[in-house]
């Protein structure tokens, strides 16, 4: 039935990651238009197709005179500057030689979670889409280095997936699925269908995965944990049988939905990146982590890092260990004045939990 879905899936969102578009560590226009050949097929079927693309760094090396991949941020960041206009010319040929027209939507995470920015930029997509314009979408790396450090776009592509409320998400990779171990090795069996995060307890994903781009199998499971929480279907597949994981038939298939709260938690435990710590006094640990209450501002003493209400963040003990990883409930700029409160004596609006147990992992 999923399968079947995500053939017939009236808006798929389809991310590439970098391996795929090139070789030998630099952009290959062939691979690239034999990726652009299918999606234009599909969307020739009137399937609207969305396009999460990396890549940006990779087309730089070569106008920079890099040899291969640079290894500081800094310099990543300018590759990627040079390297996303080549790339969007080269899909806009691409995809022109089916009479089709591209535009590039460069996004940050953060954009994502904040209200405002998430509404502009679905109404762009909805536009383009209702345009019967290709939105190619990669991480806007001069600002934000989320994607460059921990993921290549995957995570990205399942947050996309879900603002244009996709009915597919297909992960594009080097190889061509999920597997128990690193694939090649003996006794590492593919995994053809997940039908809850919780099945993957025992999977050693860190090991497992694609040696090229920068995300691995753990930013996969990742992505697909967001999506599948929302009810899409993942598939995850190499860019070799991209026709077949458009299809739903290669790769490997995460099922949507079922069991929201076990694959939220999986991936709060395993794949996320904490943007940031709560810490907390004794008597905060004692209750979260022996009683398993939520977190309230009354037990926390501190605030470290930036981020919005709906992110992961980590809640360490006054020896600054952490013990649990959370989806914390408030914006960090609003906290220090809520902290060491009594939830009673709080304007009414902050009466609430910071981290409520039901978004809480014990590490
Ligand atoms: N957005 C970056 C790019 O397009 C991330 C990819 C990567 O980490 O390789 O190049």
């Amino acid at each position: 039935m999923s399968r079947q879905a995500v053939a017939t899936a009236r808006r798929t969102v389809v991310k590439v990651g970098s391996s795929s578009l090139t070789s030998r560590g630099q952009l290959d226009p062939h691979r690239l238009d034999a990726i652009v050949d299918v999606l234009a097929a599909r969307v020739a079927a009137a399937q609207q197709v969305v396009l999460v693309s990396s890549g940006a760094i990779a087309a730089g090396i070569g106008p920079l005179g890099l040899r291969t991949r640079p290894r500081d941020l800094a310099t990543q960041q300018a590759a990627a500057s040079v390297g996303q206009l080549l790339l969007a010319e080269r899909y806009a040929a691409s995809f022109a030689r089916h009479g089709l027209t591209v535009g590039q939507v460069l996004l940050t995470a953060d954009d994502l979670h904040r209200r405002g920015h998430y509404r502009n930029a679905d109404r762009t997509l909805e536009r383009l889409l209702a345009l019967g314009v290709i939105p190619i979408v990669n991480e806007n790396d001069t600002v934000a280095t989320h994607e460059i450090r921990f993921g290549d776009n995957d995570r990205l592509a399942a947050l996309v997936s879900h603002l244009v409320h996709a009915d597919a998400l297909v992960l594009l990779t080097d190889v061509d699925g999920l597997y128990t171990g690193k694939p090649g090795r003996p006794g590492a069996e593919f995994i053809a269908e997940v039908l809850s995060m919780a099945e993957l307890a025992d999977v050693d994903v860190s090991r497992s995965g694609s040696h090229v781009g920068s995300g691995g199998m753990t930013t996969k499971i990742d992505a697909a944990a967001i999506a599948t929480s929302e009810g899409i279907p993942v598939v995850l597949s190499s860019a070799a049988r991209i026709a077949e994981a458009l299809q739903g038939a290669s790769g490997t298939l995460f099922h949507a939905g079922g069991d929201r709260s076990a694959s939220r938690l999986f991936w709060l435990r395993h794949a996320t990146t904490p943007r940031g710590s709560l810490v907390l006094d004794a008597g905060a640990v004692a209750a979260v982590v022996e009683r398993r209450m939520s977190l309230l501002p009354a037990g926390v003493t501190g605030v470290r890092g930036d981020f919005y209400s709906g992110e992961p963040v980590d809640l360490v003990g006054p020896d600054g260990v952490a013990v649990a990883r959370g989806l914390v409930g408030y914006d960090a700029a609003d906290l220090p004045p809520l902290l060491g409160h009594k939830t009673g004596e709080l304007p009414a609006e902050f009466r609430r939990e910071l981290v409520h147990r039901d978004d809480l992992v014990l590490l």
